[in-house]
């Protein structure tokens, strides 16, 4: 089995939609192209155009190769303890109400949850599994959940469709491997555009995957580290200063009414994220404010971010933790 080397800030390779040429981008030049200040550099077209530059994989990629695909390991985050779950019932938390709103819409539970479970599995790059992360962590409600780093082997005989397909996803982003597979294959190589981008990751079903090893993530710091320390002090300072009173409120601009908590932690993350790589510092955003603050354990939240930071800067102790991990058969 092989690693791959990682690398957060490589450059991308972008293919243009309208003249089809292909050519690499950096972070800075990815960030103007956003804001349409950069285009094709044959044909000039730009982001606000149909068939726009959008990212393509590597013709050098050793995992056009089925047998080195086979033979890398692969990475997938979530917040299952215990994914991929074969015993997964989707349906088990569907509350009564919705099973009649079901019923009103003509819908059968049995269908919805036959089609939640062919929803497909996705690995891909450590890269991309750490980025998913990062992008899901801005999705909560403040809290801090528990997330999972999962290093993924592939059976041996899998059979993967040939060539790169473009991400296999329905309206709501939910990837379905059925209608794209031809016969017997169980593995579709696509183009990560969103993590990891230019990438290859993996929709596959769960017959693919041989075992897995799996650790929480971020690691645990030292809540003794004088950043943490100092980082603590502050959160614990700012949760005692009184909220802001309406009439103040009004007289502000809308950034200023954030609590005092909420900005100490936005200046922290900026303070962690100035050391990562430009494309990811603005993603490093994770959602926490005063509702997941916990006065008991005030050092939980610097102690995460630090962890968080790690994933991207010291990718090399978060392999070796997983390495210690046993792997758990799948298939
Ligand atoms: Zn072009």
């Amino acid at each position: 089995m092989t690693e791959s080397p990682i690398c957060f800030d490589r450059p991308r390779r972008l293919r243009c939609g309208k003249c089809r040429h292909e050519w690499h981008v950096t972070a800075e030049w990815l960030e103007k192209f956003d804001q349409a200040l950069e285009g094709c550099p044959l044909c000039g077209t730009d982001c606000r155009s149909e068939g726009h530059p959008n990212f393509c994989a590597e013709p050098e990629s050793r995992w056009h190769d089925d047998t080195a695909l086979r033979e890398s390991y692969w990475y997938h985050s979530s917040t299952h303890e215990n994914w991929p779950d074969k015993n997964f019932d989707p349906a088990a938390d569907i509350t009564d109400v919705t099973k009649r709103r079901f019923d009103a819409m003509g819908l059968s539970v049995e269908d919805w949850a036959a089609r939640q479970e062919s929803k497909a599995l996705h690995v891909g790059t450590y890269e991309a599994a750490i980025e998913n992360t990062l992008r899901r962590l801005d999705d909560h409600r403040g809290a801090l959940d528990q997330f999972y780093l999962y290093r993924v082997q592939l059976t041996s005989d899998c059979v993967i469709e040939p060539g790169v397909h473009p991400k296999p996803t329905d309206w709501v982003g939910n990837a379905y491997l059925a209608g794209v597979l031809t016969s017997g294959s169980t593995v579709l190589r696509y183009v990560n555009v969103h993590e990891d981008p230019s990438s290859i990751s993996l929709a596959l079903e769960p017959v693919a995957i041989r075992a897995v090893q799996s650790i929480p993530i971020p690691l645990t710091v030292d809540a003794r580290e004088p950043w943490v320390l100092d980082a603590t002090a502050r959160l614990v300072r700012a949760s005692s200063e009184p909220p802001l009173q309406p009439a103040d409120v009004r007289q502000r601009w809308h950034y200023q009414q954030m609590s005092a908590l909420e900005s100490e932690v936005r200046r922290l993350e900026s303070e962690i994220s100035a050391e990562l790589p430009a494309r990811l510092r603005r993603r490093f955003r994770t959602g926490f404010n005063d509702a997941g603050f916990d006065a008991a354990a005030p050092a939980a939240f610097p102690v995460m971010l630090i962890g968080l930071a790690h994933l991207i800067t010291d990718a090399q102790s978060v392999l070796q933790a997983l390495g210690l991990q046993p792997w758990r058969s799948v298939s």
